[in-house]
């Protein structure tokens, strides 16, 4: 009750826009200990209920105010395999279900979490730990994203020989080559695969399943498959002008960004760049956030980021109590560095010269509900307005997972959204093959997909183990 909450904060924005550094700062231990203090140690912590891995959160403050920091390391990483990656990337619902929340005073559970697996790493607790025993099983992981890694990590523990698949040239899905390298530096997603390595998973980068890789040599050769392939097909915007140069998907520039900043893009020859543009960014969502920032730091003429739905409300409705997801405005680090942004607008056509774009034709629309509770949109008649734009990003989300190719030759459901099928064991419709991550679920956040391996990992271990 004495201690106000204390956020670490992010880098000042004229120095953090000038590189591709992480934009979060840390608080020292001393504040770390005292922001974990304000956990009341609640009798029904819904802040555990909120986060979809479970997080022991009121133990491990209580670890962290009393300096115990290998214990509250111990306590984070039984429920979660990266706590250094959520403490960075996650949304924090826990935060959202916090009881100290209902006043919007949560404790700093996130930066807690990434403070407390930092210190450990620096104190050498984090070290590899290979199984004891081996079982003999082989399991094939499909994709290297944080669910494919979240199973690898615990079926590896269980003593099964596991080989991650990855079609990209480096193992982490989006946490490498989606998520900015100003929101997750990557070196913290190679310091936890060297561990995992030591450990003995096998990693494959560079083979893309169903290519490289057939049906019946996966089959023969694994003794359970885990499909944690993403949910990679991109939402199109299928109107005039749509094929013009300067016309990107997002995932192209961010992971074309990412690439460079890594070293492995050399040339800026046939690089999609935002500088001295324009740029309008296209989807209010994180994905769209990122190439706000991104764009801001390849130095950018403007930024504006516009989203089809109307701005949500800064304060919970009645309709949206805690510790239910506060459905609001979210404002991020990229936001705060020069973007404009602007809701209920419509992209009615491109507009080019000579094959390049040159400008956007936007228009206001209405949302208003049906009779059956249904929202409809409808365009505001002369609200067109006509915008300079040499760079648009289509940030729009994606539908599904691809299903040509590895996915329809494996031959599995798909559910009415298109993703890949599975029971509540994570199984899919094929006998011996499991998803997991947004491949099942749809686009959603990295705590999910965590979680989603956890599930499947746990089921895997009981197929195998009969
Ligand atoms: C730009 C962007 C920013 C995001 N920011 C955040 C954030 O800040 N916080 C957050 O919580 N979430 C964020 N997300 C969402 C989050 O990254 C995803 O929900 C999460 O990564 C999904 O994990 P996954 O393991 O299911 O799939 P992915 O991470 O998509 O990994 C799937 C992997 O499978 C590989 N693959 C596909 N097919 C094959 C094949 N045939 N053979 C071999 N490999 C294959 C792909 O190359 C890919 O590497 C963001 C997403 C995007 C696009
Ligand atoms: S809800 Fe908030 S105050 Fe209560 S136990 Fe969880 S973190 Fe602590």
């Amino acid at each position: 009750m004495t201690v106000p909450r204390k956020d670490a904060g992010y880098r000042p924005l004229n120095d953090r826009v000038h590189d591709y550094g992480e934009v979060e700062q840390t608080l020292n231990y001393e504040d770390r200990a005292k922001q974990a203090s304000r956990c009341m140690d609640c009798g029904v912590p819904f802040c555990q209920w909120g986060c979809p891995v479970g997080s022991k959160i009121p133990e491990w403050q209580d670890a962290v105010y009393r300096g115990r920091k290998d214990e509250a390391y111990f306590i984070l990483h039984s429920t979660n395999s990266f706590p250094e990656i959520t403490g960075r990337v996650c949304p924090a619902p826990c935060e959202k279900s916090c009881v100290l929340a209902i006043h919007d005073e949560a404790v700093t559970i996130r930066e807690n979490e990434c403070a407390t697996v930092e210190q450990a790493f620096e104190a050498g607790i984090v070290v590899a730990n290979p199984p004891k025993i081996r079982t003999g099983k082989k399991v094939a992981v499909i994709g290297s994203g944080p669910a494919g890694l979240s199973a690898a990590d615990l079926l590896n523990r269980a003593g099964h020989l596991v080989t991650v698949f990855e079609k990209s040239d480096a193992i982490g899905g989006l946490m490498r080559y989606g998520i900015p390298d100003f929101k997750l530096s990557k070196s913290v997603i190679d310091r936890r695969l060297e561990l995992f390595v030591d450990e003995g998973i096998i990693f494959k980068p560079n083979v893309n399943v169903g290519v490289d890789i057939s049906k019946d040599e996966l089959y023969n050769d694994y003794d359970a498959v885990l499909l944690a392939v993403g949910a990679e097909q991109p939402r199109d915007l299928p109107v005039e002008g749509r094929d013009l140069e300067g016309v990107y998907f997002a995932m192209d520039f961010l992971t074309q960004q990412n690439k460079k900043v890594s070293g492995k893009l050399k040339g800026d020859e046939f690089r999609i760049l935002a500088k001295d543009k324009n740029v309008l960014v296209i989807g209010g969502g994180d994905t769209g956030s990122d190439c706000v920032g991104t764009s801001i730091r390849q130095k950018a003429k403007s930024v504006t980021q516009i989203e089809i739905l109307p701005k949500p409300p800064e304060k919970r409705e009645d309709n949206n109590p805690w510790p239910y997801w506060p459905n609001t405005l979210r404002t991020s680090s990229s936001h705060q560095e020069g973007c404009e942004r602007r809701w209920s607008l419509s992209t009615k056509r491109f507009i080019g010269e000579n094959g390049k774009l040159k400008q956007v034709e936007l228009v206001q629309v209405d949302w208003k509900k049906d009779a059956t509770g249904r929202w409809n949109m409808s365009e505001i008649d002369g609200t067109e307005e006509i915008i300079d734009v040499e760079l648009a990003l289509l940030s729009m989300g994606f539908t599904q997972p691809v299903h040509v190719g590895l996915l329809d030759t494996l031959g599995v459901e798909y559910d009415q959204r298109g993703n890949v099928k599975v029971n509540n064991k994570k199984q899919t419709s094929v006998a011996k093959l499991f998803a997991a991550g947004d491949a099942e679920k749809g686009a959603s956040l990295v705590v999910h997909a965590i979680e989603a391996g956890k599930v499947a990992a746990k089921n895997i271990d009981a197929f195998l183990k009969g």
